[in-house]
């Protein structure tokens, strides 16, 4: 018995059980040297004519047979002579395909192997293996055959036809492994389709079947069928990978089924986004828009991911560093020639390629949301309703790296037009003097529009955005401002601050009034405490007395949502909350009636009506719904 040549015995041992995570790779890894060798085949026969294989001849063979516990893999690719068996299989991490690359330095063959120790991964599952090759031009057969750590045996065989049989005895059940499901016909037909699905070459098998028996003519009337089983020769493998036809052979039909098959959706896709790229990223990809989110998307058992094939054979069922977060929603596959994969072919060498990779289909997937939003607005808003979310999420998050990327996919609810529209389309139809971009955020945009300061903006002819997801004022607010460059405007929350809707002789007539009115003020403030850290002259009152809004970063609408968070209990950040009156309201005289009069028991009963009052208008919680109702009820005796 000969001994593997490789620094140690121990590398095939160690090998086997700890370089792959998943014994059942080793059957892609014994497919794809098989379709090497018949690539190699085929490209011999381009320059010498005494190939003889016809193309449409070449393929892989599979069979199993349960009795004697082996799975045979046969192609008729171009072999091995004995030298090369003992060079290529006695000699660990010595790769002939690796060599094969270099000799003929065909970059642009799609060799699967490089590493040579793929071969090796049938020690996974099999107790011993034998391999009987014939190497083209060579009219004698080898026979390899070795058990494992202990070495090997090459003896001469019989082979009639050009090409190499791999013979794997499965091991026998262990307490923790299943062996014998490597036996069962359909399993090895699941692990082709999902491994080497889009190996170039028929992968063929003997399939068991049952049929209905023909009807005997002289059958009676309580004739039963009667049922065989038999045996058909199958193409396991589809061959051509979809993403590599050009999109012009390939129906909408077959994306959408393509599609809904391998990702396990039961709705269309609402893009497909095909491209192959040249030059620094090399890749076919297949991407694809689900039509519906996920059940579990906004949840964190969501994974995102594309699935990546290193030459049409998987490698990652789920690779994340291709899809930045705010894409998470794409599905779809990737494949490249020229990854550089670890040894276990379950990682990506380097990151660099990933990163290429990666921000070309960034750019893509932008530029197809970019063209949905101009031509087909309606699906795009379709789409937004799915993912817009994650979206704004995307803008919001790492400080609001990616938000320049992503600002104008947004689209936000005008209280004007009355739809979704884009920052863009906002800032468009802008009048001049318009100095902000208004929006309210709340939970119910019917709420919102009624909001006194809505009115005011409004009928100065001013559009608001109203918004009610969350994360929506927390995405405008990294987002500070939206313009062309020197004509930015800020974003304005009409619940805070300075709305800036009034010209300069109505601020100090304002300014006026509300000198006359200070003590009314202080008092009030005196009265309510820290529940407010100032009462102020309102501008932004019409018809009602009071309003709430706010001073600060923290908006009213904020608060309330940190307040939500999971964990943030008592000690979300909290707003500084200002009490506005409207000195053309009937009540504001009440109110500097009682001030005048000092009955400061009064005003501060009247002051904390109208706060509550304001923080209900706001849709926000009262601290103590039962005093403010008793206090109602007291004013009606
Ligand atoms: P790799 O495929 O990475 O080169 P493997 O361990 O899978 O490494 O295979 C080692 C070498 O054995 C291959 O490079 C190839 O030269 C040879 N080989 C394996 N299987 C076959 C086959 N079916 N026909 C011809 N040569 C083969
Ligand atoms: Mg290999």
């Amino acid at each position: 018995m000969k001994q593997f040549k490789a620094e140690s015995k121990k590398l095939l041992d160690l090998m086997i059980n700890s370089i792959y995570s998943n014994k059942e790779i080793f059957l892609r890894e014994i497919i794809s040297n098989a379709s090497d060798a018949i690539d190699k085949l085929y490209f011999k026969s381009l320059t010498d004519h005494s190939v003889t294989t016809q193309k449409e001849d070449y393929k892989i063979h599979l069979a199993v047979n349960k009795e004697d516990r082996t799975i045979t893999v046969t192609d008729n690719g171009i072999g091995m002579t004995k030298e090369e068996l003992e060079k290529n299989l006695g000699t660990i991490a010595r790769s002939g395909s690796g060599d094969f690359k270099a000799e003929n330095k065909a970059d642009d063959i799609d060799i699967i192997g490089q590493f040579g120790v793929g071969f090796y991964s049938a020690f996974m599952v099999a107790s011993r293996v034998t391999v009987i090759s014939r190497a083209f031009g060579s009219d004698e057969a080898w026979k390899w055959e070795s058990s494992g750590a202990e070495g090997y045996t090459l003896t001469e065989a019989e082979k009639d036809e050009v090409g190499t049989k791999i013979i794997m005895v499965i091991k026998e059940n262990t307490e923790s492994e299943n062996y014998d499901r490597f036996l069962e016909e359909y399993t090895l037909v699941d692990i082709v389709k999902k491994y080497s699905d889009y190996v170039r070459y028929p992968i063929t098998m003997y399939r068991e079947k049952s049929r209905a028996k023909e009807k005997p003519a002289d059958a009676g009337e309580d004739y039963k069928p009667e049922y065989e089983t038999y045996t058909e020769l199958e193409t396991l493998n589809s061959m051509v990978p979809l993403w590599k036809r050009s999109k012009s052979d390939v129906s909408d039909e077959e994306y959408n089924e393509f599609y809904k098959s391998k990702f396990m959706d039961f709705t269309d896709p609402a893009r497909v986004i095909v491209s192959r790229t040249e030059g620094t990223a090399t890749y076919n990809s297949l991407l694809f828009i689900p039509g519906r989110a996920p059940y579990d998307y906004y949840t964190r058992e969501y994974e995102k991911g594309l699935q990546l094939y290193a030459s049409g054979v998987l490698i990652m069922e789920k690779c994340a560093d291709l899809l930045p977060d705010y894409f998470s929603f794409v599905k779809g596959v990737v494949d490249s020639q020229d990854l550089s994969l670890n040894i276990s072919r379950e990682m990506l060498q380097q990151d660099g390629q990933l990163k290429l990779i990666r921000s070309s289909l960034e750019k893509k997937i932008k530029n197809e949301l970019s063209s949905m939003k101009m031509n087909d607005r309606e699906k795009y808003e379709e789409f937004f309703k799915n993912f817009g979310r994650q979206l704004k999420f995307g803008c919001y998050a790492e400080y609001g790296m990616h938000a320049d990327l992503l600002k104008d996919l947004l689209l936000f609810y005008s209280a004007k037009e009355k739809k979704l529209i884009t920052l863009a389309e906002y800032v468009e139809k802008m009048p001049e003097e318009q100095k902000f971009i208004y929006y309210a955020a709340g939970d119910s945009a019917e709420r919102l529009a009624k909001l006194p300061a809505a009115e005011l903006v409004l009928d100065k002819g001013y559009d608001l955005l109203l918004l009610t997801e969350d994360v929506d004022e927390f995405c405008l607010q990294v987002l500070r401002q939206y313009g062309e460059k020197d004509k930015e405007k800020e974003f304005k929350n009409i619940s805070s601050g300075d709305l800036g809707l009034e010209t300069e002789e109505e601020k100090k007539a304002a300014e006026e009034k509300s000198e006359a009115s200070k003590e009314l003020f202080a008092a009030m403030k005196e009265a309510l405490g820290e529940k407010v850290t100032a009462v102020r002259l309102s501008t932004r009152l019409k018809s009602h007395p009071v309003c709430i809004t706010s001073e600060g970063p923290v908006t009213l609408e904020m608060e309330r949502i940190l307040s939500q968070m999971p964990g943030s209990e008592g000690n979300a950040p909290k707003s500084q909350k200002v009490l506005e009156l409207n000195a053309d309201h009937p009540i504001f005289a009440t109110l500097k009636g009682l001030q005048e009069a000092g009955d400061k028991e009064k005003l501060a009963t009247y002051a904390d009506i109208l706060y509550n009052q304001a923080l209900l208008i706001e849709g926000l919680p009262i601290e103590d719904p039962v005093a403010y109702a008793q206090s109602v009820c007291e004013l009606m005796k």
